[in-house]
């Protein structure tokens, strides 16, 4: 069984490549230029060497017919490609490449894939369920796959280039979630295959893509990073931040399962984790955060019930983050 995983040399692809080859499927993954081959070729030298591990260039993921190579053969696909990054200007930056990207895969898939190919899973994100606004002190909301992120669309309508950047991101993944569904939707009579879609929150844990320092970590391992080993909040304010996380094993064992459990088709199978008080208490701080009021949860049930998910204990993924660190040197 061979999948095709996209975006394979970011943070979270890298995890599930590997947990693929571990449970014996073949991958093919893309990635946009020949050089962010090289790290994967590498670190998957013997899957590489046996034909189980190649890769695809595919250097424009929002050009018409992007995947219609990549596609052809493949049994199921994991689409993670997607930028998630704060530096857009005009929202169309972030925007174009998450949507164009989606569509266009499940567009090649469609006409190109052949008939062997089952299902798709689509990495959305927790920003696609997750209301901003929702999220005041008096909110007791329970938010799952069925809550959409509006406001955050709305924002960048209404406020273009002027909008924040956690809207634009979030605003990104929303509107390509919902362009999945409807694809879907549209095409139901001519495809084989089923869709899936991943909601996790926050992603931590330790990194396997090529990252030459702390500057160049994508997003969510460097906002864990920061709270450690940088002094942009204090301690206090950082006891407050709220953010649901999870841990990188379980999100790629979520994509694997979603790939392979028949019940998850058609559904929104979040890997989503309830959130805890405390997550950014910097080293030194125990126990700060304790008396942080629950606004919002983030219900994971159907990762746990549907995908039979088992989440790793918290201590655990921040444990292996700072180990990851400090092998690497980065500690300060
Ligand atoms: P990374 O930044 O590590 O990886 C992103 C991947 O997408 C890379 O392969 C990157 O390629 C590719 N990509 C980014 N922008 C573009 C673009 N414009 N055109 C083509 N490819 C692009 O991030 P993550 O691994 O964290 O994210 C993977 C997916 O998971 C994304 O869809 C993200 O939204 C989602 N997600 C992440 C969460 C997290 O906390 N990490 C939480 C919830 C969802 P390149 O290296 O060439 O830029």
């Amino acid at each position: 069984t061979k999948v095709l995983v996209s975006g394979a040399n970011g943070f979270i692809a890298v995890w599930v490549v590997k947990d693929l080859l571990e449970h014996g499927y073949a991958v093919r993954g893309t990635v946009r230029a020949e050089s962010k081959a090289t790290h994967l070729l590498n670190l998957f030298k013997r899957e590489a060497a046996s034909g189980k591990f190649e890769l695809f260039i595919v250097s424009d993921i929002t050009a018409p017919g992007a995947f219609d190579d990549a596609v052809k053969g493949i049994d199921a696909i994991a689409h993670t490609a997607s930028p998630f990054h704060y530096k857009a200007d005009d929202p169309s930056e972030i925007i174009d490449p998450a949507v164009k990207g989606t569509v266009g895969i499940l567009e090649s898939a469609m006409k190109y894939a052949g008939p062997q190919l089952k299902r798709i899973v689509v990495t959305s994100s927790g920003t696609a369920v997750y209301e901003p606004g929702a999220t005041d002190a008096k909110s007791t909301g329970v938010l799952n796959e069925s809550s959409w992120n509006e406001s955050s669309v709305t924002e960048v309508r209404e406020k273009g280039r002027a909008a924040s950047q956690w809207a634009k991101y979030c605003a990104s993944k929303t509107l390509a979630e919902r362009a999945a569904w409807d694809f879907v939707e549209k095409h139901k009579s001519e495809i084989s295959w089923d869709l899936t879609v991943l909601n996790p929150p926050y992603v931590f844990g330790p990194i396997l893509h090529e990252v030459v320092a702390p500057d160049a970590l994508n997003s969510s391992v460097a906002a864990f990073y920061e709270a450690i080993f940088t002094n942009h909040k204090t301690p206090a304010e950082l006891a407050h931040t709220q953010a649901g996380w999870t841990d990188v094993h379980d999100v790629a064992r979520g994509h694997v399962l979603a790939l392979e459990v028949p019940a998850a088709g058609g559904e929104l199978d979040a890997v989503n984790e309830l959130k805890i008080p405390g997550v950014y208490a910097p080293v030194g701080s125990p126990g700060a955060g304790e008396d942080f009021q629950y606004t919002t949860r983030l219900d994971n049930t159907k990762a746990r019930t549907v995908l039979g998910l088992e989440f790793r204990d918290k201590r655990a993924t921040a444990r292996d983050s700072v180990h990851d660190f400090c092998a690497r040197g980065w500690v300060y």
